[in-house]
């Protein structure tokens, strides 16, 4: 059982929970680096899995660039030098030598990316051109640290792409809202999106959009966010196309990117004072099968556990005989698996299994039935754990229609007219940051004039 409740102490709660349940081990000697125990890279590689799946049905192909970046290449555009410089590791020597040109430990791949772009891109046939990884990048945090969200080497989903027009790339960023929507519905996190203010957008960028989720604690997570990169690393790369006319232009890009955050999120929006709950989709183990001593009960468990693996159910059979059933169900319910089997001498004697769905509630049915039913089942306890999320966090964040009197410690909703003087007097008053504006109009909290719908929190 947690030490904690995820609703009175949700940063006790999330740091002992994380590594109770293994999905990381934090007593690796240096600051910001984590060690993902085999529970943890599961869960990690199934997300990716499905990640992948949604990139290539949209048209995504996968690439790996290397991870060292040589100055002069990092050096090129200036935004985003200013944006990294404070954040990067410098490689400067290769044994006892010093190099003659100094290496950065990628934090984000642009600059290892566009100059090999500039070399494949010749003409309008080579585009688009759509590519992702899925990749460790570095940065020297100088916050304070905290697993899946801040750290210093990040496991890190990057897609970038190659346009023959700002127009293009728009559609682009259209379909990547429509990738990042299916991700969350596989990890069953509900999300806001909206546009950063100027001041926030990735270095580089035209814009930035970014996907934000809330916790118990009142904080919000950024878990994705998309960028328009107009011309802007097309220009320093010289990523250039010739087009029907024969004409040389500037290309236009885009980029996306998601990290192991995704994990911290399912921790954080679905966890309780049981530990985890992991949704089906990704869940490293979906169904756990724990035998209650009986006549006949270790053959059946050992049938059922058959039968499910054979249609592709990520089946455990729990058969350590030094702890107790009740001892087990604990146990697997910290660590989020979301459907138990309980099997005893009854379910063997009538044919049937008795379930536990780890959002709540308890059946028995025919085993036939069952294994008809399983898959739906999974699907059920993942859409129970998305509207009871998407609940909670609606509930977390409040209109906010005046700056004065006492302001609690959770999201808002105000109108802002996006001047940054109104800004700075919100963010002063409420102690919370703009995240980002989205559909809707009215006047602006501070000088009255036309605002946007524009969502304030404090920040992880
Ligand atoms: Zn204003």
């Amino acid at each position: 059982m947690a030490k904690e409740d995820p609703e009175t102490n949700f940063s006790e709660w999330y740091n002992d929970i994380i590594e109770r349940t293994g999905l990381t081990d934090k007593r690796y000697p240096v600051k910001g680096l984590n060690v993902w125990p085999p529970y943890g890279w599961k869960l990690m590689r199934l997300i990716d899995e499905r990640i992948r799946k949604h990139f290539e049905d949209f048209g995504y192909q996968e690439v790996y660039f290397p991870s060292l970046i040589p100055k002069s290449q990092f050096n090129k555009e200036a935004e985003h030098i200013k944006g990294f410089t404070s954040e990067v590791y410098w490689i400067t020597k290769g044994g006892d030598s010093e190099l003659d040109e100094q290496l950065v430990l990628r934090p984000t791949s642009e600059t290892a990316m566009y100059p090999i772009f500039s070399l494949w891109i010749r003409s309008h046939a080579d585009l688009p051109l759509k590519t992702y990884q899925i990749v460790n990048v570095f940065r020297y945090e100088t916050k304070q640290t905290r697993t899946f969200i801040r750290v210093r080497e990040i496991h890190f989903i990057e897609g970038h792409t190659v346009h023959d027009s700002y127009e293009d790339a728009e559609k682009q960023i259209a379909d990547d809202i429509e990738i990042w929507k299916r991700v969350s519905e596989d990890i069953a996190v509900p999300y806001i999106m909206g546009k950063r203010p100027d001041w926030d957008k990735f270095p580089g960028a035209y814009y930035t959009i970014g996907a934000d989720t809330f916790f118990p604690s009142g904080r919000s997570l950024q878990i994705a966010t998309i960028h328009q990169y107009k011309d802007n690393f097309a220009k320093p790369y010289e990523i250039k196309f010739v087009d029907e006319n024969g004409n040389t232009k500037y290309a236009h890009q885009t980029t996306f990117g998601i990290s192991e955050r995704l994990i911290a999120s399912i921790v954080g929006i679905h966890g309780d004072k049981k530990g985890l709950i992991i949704p089906p989709r990704v869940a490293p183990i979906q169904i756990v099968i724990v035998p209650i001593p009986g006549e006949g009960v270790t053959e059946y468990s050992r049938e059922i556990f058959e039968e499910l693996e054979s249609i592709k159910i990520r089946v455990k059979l729990d058969e350590r005989d030094q702890y107790t059933p009740g001892w087990k169900f604990n146990d697997w319910e910290e660590k989020g698996v979301p459907l138990r089997l309980e099997i005893g001498k009854r379910e063997v004697s009538e044919g049937k299994i008795t379930y536990a769905k780890r959002t709540g509630g308890k059946a028995s049915m025919p085993k036939e039935e069952f294994m008809h039913k399983v898959n739906s089942l999974l699907e059920e306890i993942q859409s129970e754990l998305y509207s009871r999320a998407k609940e909670r966090i609606n509930s977390y964040i409040k209109p906010l229609h005046s700056l004065e009197g006492e302001i609690d410690f959770y999201p808002n909703y105000v109108y802002w007219c996006g001047e940054k003087s109104c800004a700075n007097v919100i963010e002063e008053k409420t102690g919370k940051s703009i995240l980002s504006t989205t559909e809707g109009f009215g006047k602006c909290i501070v000088c009255g004039r036309e605002g946007q719908k524009t969502i304030i929190s404090k920040k992880y």
